[in-house]
């Protein structure tokens, strides 16, 4: 599989950038993970308005065109149906380490492919654990020691992934959204710059509206989390999760949910809808 780099369609193994370039020497640039589903790139519009807005939040523009994003996809995944696009963007190489931001800087833009890994739909464990990152979270930057770190003790306690709580409130997960069902509604954060709007958390609002399901964009406590009768993780790579136990407590029955059960059929039946259009 080729990938993209700097205009050029290229074997991986031959894509390089340079040891100067600000995304290896400070975390410098910021990146999106797209699926592809039966060949199509799934919520692409939704992708790119993500992608401007976080170089927007690093001072950066667009280095493309909507249209060129969406030709130079189209070349990386031709003949694979379902994949996942990972996409970054640096500022790009300086001759000199300075952290501030040189006046004449051209960005390096490198797309590759991955395979999509199975999800495990019986259910994850989760931690919480405090939110140590950034205070903009809403934007997609590769600079993502605190969530490695993060991860990392979650996988280390055993469990799947690390919802983060900051001054008693749930924000996200280390590499997920939040959703908890608090007294038979589901409720997730509001969008703010302590957590990622998430591609796959807006589809499931937009989901929950369409098909009746009660939903709220609320903060949510930690001990509300912790009573709550259903959790789920949302992302791109891993779709709605559910969350069977928590800190060590088991999640309502320890099994997936109902309402996951349902939100996850939709979920699914729009997919195949997008794939078979
Ligand atoms: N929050 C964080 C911190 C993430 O890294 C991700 C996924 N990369 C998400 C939320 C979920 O976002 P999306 O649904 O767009 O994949």
């Amino acid at each position: 599989c080729l990938v993209y780099l700097n205009g050029d369609f290229l074997p991986l193994g031959e894509a390089k950038v340079s040891v100067l370039d600000r995304g290896f020497l400070f975390g410098d640039g910021v990146y999106e993970v797209i699926p592809v589903y039966g060949g199509r790139p799934f919520r692409l519009d939704e992708h790119l308005r993500r992608l401007d807005n976080s170089l927007r939040g690093i001072r950066m523009t667009n280095p493309l065109p909507d249209a060129r994003w969406a030709d130079i996809f189209g070349r990386l995944i031709a003949g694979v149906h379902d994949q996942y696009l990972y996409l970054q963007v640096t500022r790009g190489f300086a001759p000199k380490r300075d952290h501030a931001i040189p006046a004449e800087v051209n960005p390096t833009v490198f797309v590759m492919c991955s395979p999509i890994a199975p999800i495990p739909v019986s259910g994850v464990r989760a931690v919480t654990l405090d939110d140590i990152r950034w205070q903009w979270c809403h934007i997609k930057a590769i600079t993502l020691l605190a969530n490695v770190l993060l991860r990392q003790e979650a996988v280390d306690r055993g469990a799947a992934e690390a919802i983060l709580v900051r001054d008693g409130w749930v924000t996200e997960g280390a590499a997920s959204n939040v959703f908890a069902v608090i007294d038979g509604v589901l409720t997730t954060p509001p969008k703010s710059s302590d957590l990622l709007p998430g591609i796959t958390r807006d589809l499931v609002l937009e989901l929950a509206l369409e098909n009746g399901v009660p939903a709220v964009e609320q903060r949510i406590r930690v001990d509300d989390l912790k009573s709550a009768a259903e959790i789920w993780l949302t992302s791109s790579t891993r779709e709605i999760l559910p969350v069977i136990e928590l800190d060590g407590v088991r999640v309502g029955t320890a099994e997936p949910g109902p309402l996951w059960s349902r939100m996850q059929a939709i979920y699914q039946a729009y997919k195949e809808r997008l794939r078979s259009a």
